[in-house]
């Protein structure tokens, strides 16, 4: 769930001098609407081309390296050989943490306060002063249990 806006991604993609093609705008535009908020390239590729067609997946690849570059949005590998792609929040100074189905590769945000004892801990047991963390939990989803 990430604080942004698509005014904000349009101007910064041409205030850094690159052009906003159609094309490029779908691909914004559906990563954004869409509630599945992470992202493959794949995944990009196959929703984009219901509303145009004509796109290459050489276009998406592109286009996601593209707002990668301009830190607009974040990479995660959360499995072998697959990235997957989700809008940077700038209103956080770190991301948010996941939680991965192993079996249906289905992705899951977490709140971040459950770490704030873990970091407390860590810092007093280990006199060792944390700036920052990334996490990410492996299990088997409510859906995949049945
Ligand atoms: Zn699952
Ligand atoms: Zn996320
Ligand atoms: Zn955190």
């Amino acid at each position: 769930m990430s604080t942004i806006s698509l005014n904000r991604i349009l101007s910064n993609v041409k205030e850094n001098g690159h052009k906003l093609t159609p094309q490029r705008r779908y691909i914004i535009e559906i990563m954004m609407k869409n509630n599945q908020e992470h992202w493959s390239t794949e995944e990009i590729y196959a929703e984009v081309k219901k509303v145009c067609p004509e796109i290459g997946i050489a276009t998406v690849y592109r286009t996601v390296q593209m707002l990668e570059e301009l830190n607009l949005l974040t990479k995660h590998h959360f499995s072998e050989g697959c990235s997957r792609y989700e809008f940077a929040d700038e209103t956080k100074n770190h991301n948010h943490h996941h939680i991965v189905c192993t079996k249906c590769g289905k992705v899951m945000e977490i709140q971040d306060t459950y770490f704030d004892e873990l970091e407390r801990h860590i810092q007093d047991d280990m006199n060792f002063n944390i700036t920052n963390h990334t996490v990410t939990f492996y299990g088997i989803c409510e859906d995949c249990k049945e």
